[in-house]
């Protein structure tokens, strides 16, 4: 049998980094094994839908390169693949004709009661102090169903089920589990309990890989794959992540950005995916860095562990750092486009690129560029904290720092070869002719010429500068 997984999201306006973690796990088992990889849109709770959000999820996996085989295309309207409709509210017929059969098989009845009575209900239960259960109040003679009512499912039988989940291994729940739950909502609509099983059903899915929120329904879900004499397609529940204290399941207000705003920041798709396949999944080595076609390779859901995994932005930054050395210069170029300085904007390209080549390895994320880029191309703005906060230069009274940047002046004066190899001797010589200790004396440069509080090796740095603004740079400074 082919494998078959799927992507199910609801339009709901945020793409949380959880989310894309819920399509790249079924991305790799089907791209594992040559099988399909589905994209559904689960829309049928009119309530949240946020319109664009669609839009949103489908640029979101494209950017990040996983692609899917059918759904909705990438842009525009319309479809590809042959067990559509790929939106659930343009499956309603579907669901009604199972809903239609069900009733008639005695496995679905009409929900006669007010919200007023089920609340009575539910008060109850409660000083009863037990658990509240629609099945307990199964109407003797349920009214006729007809669209605009609720429908419920009637759980067949109360027992303990067991299964086995490919995360979470062996589990069971017992029949306080189990419960009438809606299939068809008021609006016509069906319930994500019931549209989801008879979706899976139709699209032929092999595996249903989703969140571990899910796992408590679970057991109601096998009633109704039983009802119905529907075989479950494999079941893997993926562990929650938890916020970066990891005591609490990640919400936006722990810092979690959605994956748009990680994008917008320049942090690369090939980061983000190996940041999220290994957000509760290891191969069991201490590898740090995969590609796309190595998690395929590698990713297997009986190493996903099964309690919550810790969300540490600053591992995504790390891996972000590595991914950026990874590039060539000529992709890495035409990836930071956007994120130049403004003054970088009249110099050439092969000026950049040698900026480029020279930061490539301290940029952690593509953001970064300005700040690490912009006294190449502008005059930087002198900042004193950074002499007055520096150990060995604070100790320096401005007239030894005057001194020092004279002798520098002079020396550099009268380089006229301005390579980095030539420039790193006159470097060496103005250590021995002034006695000072590179930290002293280089920092003071580098600090006087560019102003920022790093910068690539300083030879280097002073080359592409150029002789001319340096030395302007250098005459401009009064301590
Ligand atoms: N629409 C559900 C959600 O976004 C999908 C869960 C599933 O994958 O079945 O949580």
């Amino acid at each position: 049998m082919t494998t078959r997984t799927r992507f199910a999201p609801s339009p709901t306006g945020y793409i949380h980094v959880g989310n894309v973690r819920s399509a790249l796990y079924p991305y790799l088992i089907a791209r594992q094994s040559g099988g399909k990889f589905i994209l559904r849109i689960e829309d049928t709770d009119q309530a949240r839908f946020v319109d664009g959000t669609e839009e949103l999820i489908k640029d979101t996996l494209h950017w990040l390169g996983l692609d899917w085989d059918e759904g909705p295309v990438l842009s525009g309207a319309g479809e590809t693949g042959d067990r559509g409709p790929y939106h659930q509210t343009e499956r309603r017929e579907i669901y009604l004709k199972w809903a239609r059969e069900m009733i008639g098989k005695g496995l679905a009845y009409a929900d006669p009661y007010t919200p007023e009575q089920v609340q009575a209900f539910r008060d109850q239960a409660k000083a009863e102090k037990r658990a509240f259960l629609y099945r307990d109040h199964r109407p003797e003679n349920p009214p006729e169903w007809h669209l605009g009512m609720p429908l419920r499912f009637k759980t067949p039988e109360i027992k303990r089920y067991t299964w086995h989940d490919a995360v979470m291994g062996e589990l069971s729940a017992g029949p306080e589990a189990l419960d009438d739950f809606i299939l068809i909502k008021a609006d016509g609509l069906p319930t994500y309990n019931f549209a989801h099983i008879i979706d899976d059903f139709e699209m032929n899915v092999t595996h249903v890989i989703r969140g571990a929120e899910y796992v408590a329904s679970t057991p109601k879900y096998l009633s109704l794959y039983e009802a119905l004499d529907i075989a479950p397609p494999i079941l893997a529940h993926v562990p929650h992540i938890l916020a970066p204290s990891g005591n609490k399941k990640l919400g936006k207000r722990d810092g979690a950005k959605s994956v748009s705003e990680y994008r917008d920041e320049g942090i690369l798709p090939e980061a983000m995916l190996n940041f999220l396949a290994q957000l509760g999944w290891n191969d069991g080595t201490d590898q740090d860095v995969y590609s796309l076609d190595e998690l395929i390779e590698k990713f297997s859901l009986d190493r996903v562990q099964k309690s919550g995994a810790r969300f540490d932005e600053q591992r995504l930054i790390w891996l972000n750092g590595q991914w950026i050395r990874r590039l060539s210069l000529e992709d890495l170029y035409a990836r930071v486009q956007n994120y130049w300085p403004a003054s970088a904007k009249t110099a050439s390209e092969a000026y950049k690129k040698q900026v480029l080549a020279l930061t490539q390895d301290r940029l952690k994320t593509l953001r970064d560029l300005p700040l690490l880029t912009s006294y190449f191309f502008e005059e930087p703005t002198r900042d004193e904290s950074l002499i007055s906060n520096n150990k060995q230069l604070k100790k320096l009274s401005p007239e030894e720092i005057s001194d020092l940047l004279d002798i520098v002046k002079t020396e550099f004066e009268k380089l006229d070869d301005w390579t980095s190899e030539a420039i790193q001797i006159c470097l060496n010589q103005l250590l021995e002719i002034t006695g000072q200790k590179p930290g002293v004396l280089f920092s003071l440069i580098r600090i006087v010429v560019t102003w920022a509080p790093f910068s690539p090796q300083l030879n280097d740095t002073l080359a592409l500068i150029g002789k001319e603004t340096m030395m302007a740079r250098l005459e401009r400074f009064n301590p």
